[in-house]
C-alpha cells in the first residue's frame, strides 16, 4: 500500500510580515546594544563585531531579492507524520506548534525572485522551524524547486541553516539526501548554474547532500559547518577539537568552498555571478580578421628567458584584470586545498562569458605565498573543476600559462602531482567547448603544458616554453648549471622557434617595456593590449562557428521541438570539436620538418 508522506493544506498558516521571531536586544558575542542599529535591523548582523546572528528565512529573502519580486511556491505542502512518531511530545503536535510559532508549514521556503533584475529560483531553510531539519516536505519542495529551475532555465540559489535529517521522520528523512542529490545532478546535466549558500549552522544530511553540490559555494563568516557536529566528533575522538575546525574559514582554507561573503554583501555578490553568466548589452564583434602578430626576429634565447621571468612582468591576475569586464574567482579543488599558484573563475571577455584559469606568480611579497606560480596537485584539481564547470555551462575555456614548472616537493608527490598533470591534459583535450591558451611568461615543462592543450595556442614573443629549465638541463647534461645560457638556444624555447616547429598557432606582441607593473602601476591598459583583440576574436569566432550555449538560446524561443533539436545539434558540435582538437593535439606532436620528410618518403 502506498502512503502519502506529505499533504496539501487548503489554507496555509498566517505569517508575520517578515516572519521574524524574538530578536535579542544585545549582541550575544560582544554585548553591543542592537536596538535601532541599521545592519542589525536589515540583516541581523552586529554593527560592532560583525557577528552574523540568527535570521528568519523570510527576512533573508527580503534582504536578498529585488523588492516585491518574490513569488512563493508549494507553500501548502505539510508533513503527514508518516511514522506516527512520538517522543516526549507527539511529532504531530510538535509540528503544529512549530507552524504556529513560525508561521511556516515546514522548514523550507521556495519560490522565484529576482536579484538585480535577473530571475532565480530560490530555496531557503529556516533554522527556527525544527532546526532547519530535512524531512519529506523539505526534500520534496527542494526537488520541485530544482524542476522549476530546469523548466525555466533559471539559476537555482539555495541558502541553508540546518541540523541535518529530521529524526522524527526516520529513514524517510535520510532518503531525502539521495533524492535531493539526484535532483541536483539533473540540474547539472541540464547546464543550469547552482549557487549554494551555507550559514550558521550547516551540518549533517543537508551539508552532505544538495548544499554541497553547488557550482558556487559560499558561506557566511564564522558559520559552524561540518558533517558531524563538533560535539559528536569530540565524543568520538575523546579529545577537544582545535579551535576553528568546523568553521566557514576552515572550509575555505581546505579548498571546500569558493568564498566567505558577509550577509549584507550577498545580494551584490550573487548579482555579479549572475551578470557574468548572462552579460547584459551587446556582444562586441571584433571586426575582420584578428590583428596579425609582428614576427620580430628572435632574440637571444637566454635573454628572452631572463625577461620572461622578470618579477615585474605582468602576471595572470594583471591579464585577467585587463581582459575581463567582470570576474568572479572560484577557489578550492573541493577536495583538499586551495592553491594560490592557480587563479580561476568565470569572467566576461568581449561580451562572452568564459571560464578563465591562470598560473599566478604574484608580485613582490605575494610571490612567496604563490610559490612563484608553481602549482600543487590541488591547483591542477581546481583548474579541472573550473574546466568542467565551463564545459557544463557551455563556456569557452581560456588559460594563461606562466610557471617555472609544477611544485617539486614531497607534499606534491604524495598528493599525486604527476597524475593531476596527466588528468588535466586528458580532460582539456576532451572539453566540449572552445579552448584557448596563451603563454604569457615562462612555460615550464609539464606543469605548464598541463593547461595548454587547447584549440588555439598563442604565445607572446617575449615568452618561452621549454621541456626543462635550461639550468636543470645544464646540470644534468654538463653537470654545470652555469652553462644554461648555452643550452637555452639549443633547446629552441622561444615563441618564434615554437611557431616554426608548428607547436603553437600564433606569436603575439609583448606587453610594452616600461608599461609593465599591471595593477600596481596604474598602467593596466598596456598589459595584454596585443592579446585582448585576438583573444576576443578567437572566443567570438569559436562561438559563432558552434555556439555552445545554443540550448539556452533555443529554450528561450519556447518551442519544445526546437529545444530538443538544438540540444542534439549542440551535442554533435561538441563531439566534432573534441575530434578536431584531438587531431590538432596529435599534429602538434609532430615537428613540421619530420612530417614533411615522412610525406616525401611515402611518395
Ligand atoms: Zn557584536
Amino acid at each position: 500500500m502506498r502512503r502519502f508522506f506529505f499533504g496539501l493544506r487548503s489554507s496555509p498558516p498566517v505569517i508575520a510580515p517578515d516572519g521574524d521571531q524574538s530578536a535579542p536586544a544585545t549582541c550575544p558575542r560582544c554585548g553591543a546594544d542592537l536596538k535601532d542599529r541599521p545592519r542589525y535591523l536589515a540583516y541581523r548582523v552586529c554593527d560592532d563585531c560583525n557577528a552574523h546572528l540568527a535570521i528568519s528565512a523570510r527576512k533573508r529573502l527580503h534582504a536578498l531579492l529585488d523588492e516585491d519580486s518574490f513569488r512563493e511556491t508549494n507553500r501548502q505542502l505539510y508533513s503527514t507524520d508518516p511514522l506516527r512518531f512520538a517522543d516526549s511530545t507527539p511529532y504531530a503536535e510538535r509540528l503544529e506548534e512549530q507552524q504556529r510559532q513560525t508561521g511556516e508549514s515546514d522548514a523550507l521556503i521556495t519560490g522565484t525572485g529576482a536579484i538585480h533584475g535577473r530571475k532565480v529560483v530560490v530555496a531557503v531553510l529556516d533554522f527556527a522551524f525544527m532546526g532547519g531539519s530535512m524531512g519529506v516536505v523539505v526534500g520534496e519542495k527542494l526537488v520541485r524547486a530544482v524542476e522549476q529551475s530546469i523548466e525555466t532555465r533559471r539559476p537555482l540559489l539555495t541558502i541553508v541553516a540546518s541540523g541535518g535529517a529530521r529524526m522524527q521522520e526516520g529513514m524517510l528523512s535520510l532518503f531525502q539526501m539521495a533524492k535531493t542529490a539526484a535532483a541536483i545532478q539533473r540540474l547539472h546535466a541540464a547546464g543550469i548554474p547552482y549557487i549554494s549558500v551555507l550559514t550558521h549552522p550547516t551540518t549533517g544530511g543537508v551539508f552532505a547532500s544538495f548544499a554541497n553540490l553547488g557550482d558556487l559555494i559560499v558561506a557566511e563568516p564564522g558559520a559552524l559547518i561540518g558533517f558531524a557536529g563538533p560535539r559528536v566528533v569530540e565524543q568520538f575522538l575523546g579529545r577537544p577539537l582545535p579551535p576553528g575546525s568546523h568553521s566557514a574559514e576552515f572550509l575555505l582554507a581546505h579548498g571546500l568552498i569558493d568564498a566567505i561573503v558577509s550577509r549584507p554583501d550577498l545580494r551584490d555578490y550573487v548579482g555579479q555571478f549572475l551578470e557574468v553568466l548572462e552579460p547584459r548589452g551587446k556582444r562586441e564583434r571584433p571586426a575582420g580578421q584578428p590583428p596579425t602578430a609582428r614576427p620580430d626576429p628572435p632574440e637571444d634565447a637566454w635573454e628572452t628567458i631572463v625577461k620572461a621571468r622578470a618579477p615585474d612582468r605582468p602576471t595572470s591576475l594583471d591579464y585577467i584584470d585587463r581582459l575581463c569586464d567582470r570576474f568572479v574567482e572560484l577557489r578550492g579543488d573541493r577536495q583538499s586545498g586551495d592553491d594560490p599558484a592557480i587563479v580561476a573563475g568565470l569572467g566576461v571577455i568581449g561580451g562572452h562569458p568564459v571560464a578563465v584559469i591562470g598560473m599566478e606568480r604574484g608580485h613582490g611579497e605575494e610571490s612567496e605565498h604563490r610559490r612563484l606560480g608553481r602549482p600543487m596537485p590541488e591547483g591542477f584539481r581546481k583548474a579541472q573543476r573550473v574546466m568542467r564547470l565551463g564545459a557544463r555551462l557551455g563556456l569557452p575555456v581560456v588559460t594563461l600559462i606562466d610557471t617555472p614548472g609544477a611544485y617539486p616537493g614531497i607534499e606534491a608527490e604524495e598528493r599525486g602531482l604527476a597524475r593531476e598533470i596527466a588528468r588535466s591534459m586528458a580532460l582539456m583535450s576532451d572539453l566540449p567547448t572552445p579552448t584557448i591558451s596563451i603563454v604569457i611568461g615562462e612555460g615550464g615543462s609539464g606543469g605548464a603544458l598541463a593547461l595548454a592543450v587547447a584549440d588555439r595556442l598563442l604565445m607572446q614573443e617575449g615568452a618561452v616554453f621549454s621541456v626543462i629549465a635550461p639550468e636543470g638541463a645544464a646540470a644534468i647534461l654538463y653537470r654545470d648549471a652555469s652553462r644554461a645560457p648555452e643550452l637555452a638556444a639549443k633547446l629552441r624555447i622561444t615563441a618564434v622557434d615554437l611557431k616554426e616547429m608548428g607547436l603553437i598557432d600564433e606569436v603575439r606582441g609583448d606587453p610594452r617595456a616600461g608599461g609593465w607593473g599591471g595593477r600596481r602601476s596604474g598602467q593596466r591598459c598596456r598589459v595584454g593590449e596585443d592579446v585582448a583583440p585576438p583573444l576576443a576574436h578567437h572566443v567570438d569566432a569559436a562561438e559563432a562557428q558552434a555556439p555552445a550555449r545554443i540550448t539556452v538560446c533555443a529554450a528561450a524561443t519556447g518551442r519544445p521541438g526546437v529545444h530538443r533539436d538544438a540540444a542534439t545539434e549542440a551535442r554533435a558540435r561538441a563531439s566534432r570539436r573534441v575530434t578536431e582538437r584531438f587531431s590538432i593535439v596529435q599534429r602538434r606532436g609532430i615537428a613540421r620538418g619530420i612530417a614533411a620528410d615522412a610525406r616525401a618518403s611515402a611518395r
